[in-house]
């Protein structure tokens, strides 16, 4: 039986703002769809935090057994200077600024997020669409909102008409925010508009002369505004519903609400079942921005190039350390919390590596079914990755304590405990055991070439020496066994 037919599994949907069963709208398959970056800079280790935690997500939705289709994109166009509606397309003003090509800005960013993703063993989403691959896709949904009567065209640009839609429904259902408020704030910035009305927003926009991304429409030759790319990518690649919409909270507003209305106009059924939204990351306790110089890349942890930083951390502990946070709570990231995590790694890691050298009683002291239970139990609690990690730690003592002999596990308790264990640390947390694979193969070199200066020495009679080998190695925990066909070695 599918592990998901016997966890029911708890979200916190941004929408209802209470945890809900979840329940898939295809039984055994998941459709999720994540906002991915926009490539016009280096991957931002707030966004890192953000698709870290959809990454486990979707590596325990396929634990469970769950058939997942994980879709997030690549935005390459649209997403204007300022997250309102004025202002320079983020990429195109990178390329003016850097005299290159905007397709240029694209591959490099889109390179280095790739690389950034890959040194944090992330598994790739099953479907990595981009905005400039659907332009075809989001014309056509202009024209269906317009035909709809939702969105209308001046001088070239066209804008949805939020006014209109909120008489029929309610645009603020996932952010909570009100249409007369929303008049209130934007006001002001708008004055030169085109809009009917400042919380209007744009589906396309006429790209004056010196825009070089552009692309022929009906209404002006322009680019498509930023909100319409998940709509039209998330409803190509996962139907006009699916279970799971995830981005960062800095999303809700406008972009997922903006999602939501132009695929409620167009499909008239409800998008999206659950929305799932990570909080910030701080660093030193500020807002990390790179004008303040507060601000550190998710690959400078790796190699310790960076003032901040003490010293450089492997993938795998910045990933424990953030998956030792709740994703709706506000991550500090610093040096010293790094540290600590570091510390936890390792004996986590110990503890694993010693796993295979455990020899089996009669009885368990310890509940492993328990523990077991207790382990998903965690995931299941809205993926309370916290939480799951203290449960490790029990397991993480009672084998340092089965290694002083002071606890014992029957063989099938003990396969079990491995089993489990590692099914958490490596397959759902996608956590890496670095130290036992780096090390591993220099012990056995180190050891084989010790048994060679051991031999060498018997040959020469030199018993002094052989023995001075052997009962050294015995004492680092290392056991010679001589036999017919040479020497072997028990690492205990
Ligand atoms: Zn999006």
């Amino acid at each position: 039986m599918e592990l998901y037919k016997e966890n029911q599994l708890k979200v916190y949907n941004s929408l209802s703002k209470k945890k809900e069963n979840f329940k898939s709208i295809t039984e055994g398959y998941v459709g999720m769809y994540v906002c991915g970056p926009t490539v016009y800079s280096n991957a931002h280790l707030g966004n890192v935090r953000t698709f870290m935690f959809f990454d486990v997500v979707y590596r325990y939705l396929m634990h469970l057994g769950y058939k997942v289709r994980y879709v997030r994109n690549i935005t390459d166009a649209g997403h204007l200077e300022n997250d309102a509606e004025e202002g320079e397309d983020k990429i195109a003003k990178k390329a003016r600024l850097e005299q290159i090509e905007p397709m240029e800005v694209v591959q490099r960013y889109t390179l280095d997020f790739h690389d950034v993703l890959k040194n944090y063993n992330f598994l790739p989403p099953s479907i990595e669409p981009t905005a400039t691959g659907h332009i075809v896709e989001q014309i056509e949904m202009i024209k269906e909102i317009i035909e709809k009567g939702f969105a209308y065209e001046v001088n070239g640009s066209v804008y949805f008409d939020v006014l209109e839609y909120n008489k029929k429904e309610n645009y603020g259902i996932l952010s909570g925010r009100k249409v007369e408020d929303l008049l209130n704030n934007t006001r002001n910035l708008d004055g030169q508009s085109d809009k009917k009305n400042p919380q209007d927003f744009a589906l396309w926009k006429r790209a004056d002369e010196r825009h070089i991304m552009r692309w022929p429409s009906p209404w002006s030759d322009g680019f498509p505004g930023w909100h319409l790319e998940c709509s039209v990518m998330s409803t190509k690649y996962l139907g006009e519903s699916f279970d799971i919409h995830g981005g960062g909270m800095d999303l809700k507003f406008p972009h997922h609400e903006c999602e939501i209305a132009q695929s409620k106009i167009c499909s008239g059924v409800t998008p999206v079942n659950y929305w799932m939204h990570t909080n910030m990351l701080s660093l030193n306790g500020q807002r990390m921005a790179k004008s303040s110089g507060n601000f550190i890349l998710p690959n400078e942890i790796l190699t310790g190039e960076n003032s901040l930083l003490p010293k450089a951390f492997s993938a795998s502990v910045v990933r424990f350390f953030n998956m030792q946070a709740n994703y709706r709570s506000i991550l500090d990231f610093s040096g010293e919390a790094l540290e600590a995590s570091e510390k936890g790694h390792s004996k986590l890691m110990e503890a694993l590596s010693f796993l295979d050298k455990i020899v089996s009683s009669e009885i368990s002291t310890f509940d492993v079914q328990k523990w077991k239970k207790d382990c998903y139990s965690a995931m299941n609690d809205d993926f309370n990755t916290p939480i799951l990690i203290s449960h490790l730690f029990e397991a993480v003592k009672t084998i340092n304590l089965l290694k002083e002999q002071k606890a014992s596990l029957t063989v099938s308790d003990l396969k079990e405990l491995k089993t489990t264990l590692e099914a958490f640390v490596f397959d759902v947390l996608g956590l890496i055991n670095e130290n036992s694979q780096d090390n591993s193969g220099k012990i056995n070199g180190v050891v084989e070439l010790l048994i060679k200066l051991r031999k060498e020495a018997r040959e020469n009679k030199n018993w002094a020496l052989s023995d001075q080998i052997r009962d050294e190695l015995i004492a680092l925990g290392i056991q010679l066994k001589d036999g017919k066909e040479g020497t072997t070695y028990l690492i205990n």
